[in-house]
């Protein structure tokens, strides 16, 4: 086993000042049983921990490094925002190119406003949806995750038709109230949801593939329906493609399944790696922002110099080279055979999920196609796995229900050798 020493001793104080040590909390490894690695840096597809240990990374930030850790075009155009000023909270020009490039990405986007997180940009998308109609209550996904605002923070109780539950003290019983939950690739469960609350639905959202419970893809049709029903029921169609958005295409999920959203959220790779989101869609709605329209939302840093340099030049890079998405699908289906081939050889109970470069490995033998069969997975062997693979190099997510990334930094022998550290890992973990 690695030597983590140096990270055992950072936890341990940071324990004492930080909650749970961390400032995000899956980054704490609870869910796998050890203390945190700490990262002191990455380039391409490797990171480095403190302890000097050198890892495969899979995680990328989760989601935001496509083209590797310290591209060097992007961390030029941060350098050299930088000289210019940090932030002077007014316009400025690269607001605009910002603009204009995702616009021209997504044509479903005819405005878009910048934020910091993806969190801002769920949470000001639905505050916008309620503007827009006049009604209150929210569709979302039992097992979708869309940022940490109090409307998202709900699953359904049981079954599909109840009124959420809280996930988390601090959410009040009136806020879980306006959320309503369905079941994930169930378009019928929405369909009665509508019925039973006519006209008081201001917005469904959904992550068209899901990225939050580990990967998992929408069955045919399932978007499209649900693009429908928002058309024929007034509610505002909100696709959060913080994750998927310039990950699974240029133009995100609504490229690849042709559906068009009334309103859009994106974060992640849009920042390159610095803290950024954005929402934005159709003029009529986007107009209701201020100081356009009413809906009242702001930031002090949003369209930050740094944000905005390193997010297009992000997005430069990834117009120009069209083929980046190619290579990732060819990459990721490589790992993916390669694995399925141990899957089948030692006949384990796994399957797999995947879009692009977006894919899980789920401890279960059956399919997973919603947050019930995602929640059937063997987290403790998983966590076993994930401690292997760890040791063997490999930086997997800590935890079963997140989505691996591949980066078009990753080389041939990066997954040559993550084969057969899966194999080694997947052979101790069920001996
Ligand atoms: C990560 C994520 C968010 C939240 O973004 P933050 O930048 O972490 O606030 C929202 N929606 C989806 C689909 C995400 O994957």
């Amino acid at each position: 086993m690695a030597n983590t020493s140096r990270s055992q001793s950072l936890f341990e104080k940071s324990l004492k000042r930080i909650p749970g040590g961390v400032n995000s909390p899956v980054r704490a490894f609870k869910s796998v049983g050890r203390s945190p690695v700490f990262i002191q840096r990455a380039l391409g597809s490797k990171l480095w921990d403190v302890d000097g240990n050198e890892y495969i990374d899979y995680v990328g930030s989760w989601g935001p490094m496509i083209l590797g850790h310290a591209h060097p075009r992007i961390v030029e155009a941060v350098q050299k925002a930088a000289v210019d000023g940090t932030s002077f909270g007014a316009a400025t020009e690269r607001e605009l190119e910002m603009a204009e490039l995702i616009t021209s990405i997504m044509p479903t986007i005819e405005m878009v406003r910048m934020v910091n997180s993806g969190t801002e940009a769920t949470m000001s998308a639905i505050r916008l949806a309620r503007a827009f109609t006049g009604r209150n209550k929210i569709i979302k996904f039992e097992g979708c995750y869309h940022g940490h605002a109090d409307s998202f923070l709900i699953k359904a109780g049981s079954g599909a038709m109840t009124f959420g539950i809280p996930d988390s003290p601090g959410v009040t019983q009136a806020t879980s109230t306006d959320t309503l939950t369905a079941r994930y690739n169930d378009a019928k469960a929405v369909k009665t949801l509508i019925d039973n609350y006519p006209k008081e639905i201001a917005a469904l959202i959904v992550e068209p593939i899901v990225g939050n419970m580990g990967c998992v893809p929408p069955k045919p049709g399932f978007l499209q329906t649900l693009r429908e029903l928002c058309t024929q029921n007034g509610i505002v169609f909100i696709v959060d493609e913080v994750m998927t958005g310039f990950r699974v295409a240029l133009g995100g999920a609504q490229q690849l399944y042709n559906i068009m959203p009334d309103i859009t959220t994106l974060g992640k790779i849009i920042g390159g790696g610095l803290p950024v989101g954005a929402y934005g869609g159709k003029k009529e709605i986007m107009s209701m922002v201020s100081p356009a329209g009413p809906m009242y939302q702001a930031g002090t840093l949003s369209g930050n110099p740094l944000a905005m340099a390193a997010g297009i030049e992000m997005l430069k890079l990834l117009k120009k080279d069209t083929s980046t998405y190619s290579r990732l699908e060819e990459k990721s289906s490589r790992l993916e055979n390669g694995i399925q081939s141990v899957i089948e050889k030692h006949h384990l109970p796994l399957t797999q999920n995947r879009v692009g470069s977006m894919f899980t490995v789920f401890f279960t033998k059956d399919h997973v196609a919603d947050y019930e069969t995602a929640k059937a997975s063997d987290a403790k062997r998983f966590s076993m796995y994930f401690n292997e693979m760890l040791d063997r190099g490999i930086y997997l997510a800590p935890s079963q229900f997140e989505a691996a990334f591949m980066s078009d930094a990753h080389t041939d022998e990066d997954i040559e050798r993550t084969i057969d550290a899966a194999e080694k890992s997947l052979l101790k973990t069920f001996q």
